[in-house]
């Protein structure tokens, strides 16, 4: 039986330190995407200090860099999943080179390099129809218009809506089961209604969407897996 191959564990931890005029205190965090961990040093921490807290954390910083699950570099014959389908990536040089989909393929033309951001491209518009078709009808049904979506990469969240309605959604949830899209499409929803995440909010959320919490619990517990997608 053939077994894949582990990720090289870094003994050696790469963090990077980022200051911020922001940040009150000292943290140090895993960058998924990025395979790194960053630590935040606020406004009048000396070098001396942010040194000896890195070293201090340096073994956490470790640890949880070994256990992020492996990279999906999007590359020819990756195995993409895509709501509940899973596309295989097809390089043909001689397709056009806007991805497409084709059945169970994703074909990609032109230049090997290329690849990756064609396949982003196609991802992030993807994820702007679904989830746009998904906002208009939890919206309709809240008697409420929405007028457009964002598509970004945040880190740390899949959606946000604003107190003017604007809503912002990560890409990578197309990578995601359909029921967690549609999840996080109805939280946001709920907050046109109730900006808070009160019992009132959470009953609302169930009214958009029953039998959320399982898509609610994949998010908490894979969420991670979809930022180790790209590049
Ligand atoms: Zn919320």
């Amino acid at each position: 039986m053939s077994r894949m191959p582990k990720e090289h564990v870094p003994v050696d931890p790469v963090i990077v330190r980022r200051h911020s005029r922001r940040a009150r205190r000292m943290t140090l965090k895993i960058d998924a995407t990025a395979g790194v961990a960053e630590l935040v040093v606020p406004p009048g921490v000396s070098k001396t200090e942010a040194d000896r807290f890195e070293r201090k954390h340096r073994r956490w910083a470790a640890k949880h860099l070994a256990q992020l699950p492996p990279r999906r570099p999007f590359v020819d014959g990756l195995a993409l999943p895509v709501l509940d389908d899973i596309l295989e990536v097809r390089h043909c040089q001689q397709a056009p080179r806007v991805a497409r989909r084709v059945d169970d393929e994703l074909i990609v033309g032109g230049r090997v390099d290329q690849i990756a951001a064609r396949v982003e491209t196609w991802l992030r518009e993807t994820a702007r129809e679904t989830l746009l078709d998904r906002v208009s009808d939890y919206a309709t049904r809240l008697g409420r218009t929405v007028s457009g979506i964002r598509i970004a990469d945040p880190r740390t969240r899949w959606g946000s809506c604003s107190h003017a309605g604007t809503m912002s959604f990560s890409w990578r949830l197309v990578l995601a089961p359909e029921a967690v899209l549609n999840y996080v499409a109805a939280h946001e929803c709920a907050h046109l209604e109730e900006m808070n995440h009160s019992r009132r909010f959470w009953k609302l959320v169930g009214v958009l969407e029953p039998g959320f919490e399982d898509a609610r619990d994949w998010l908490a517990d894979n969420g991670q897996t979809l930022h180790r997608y790209g590049g």
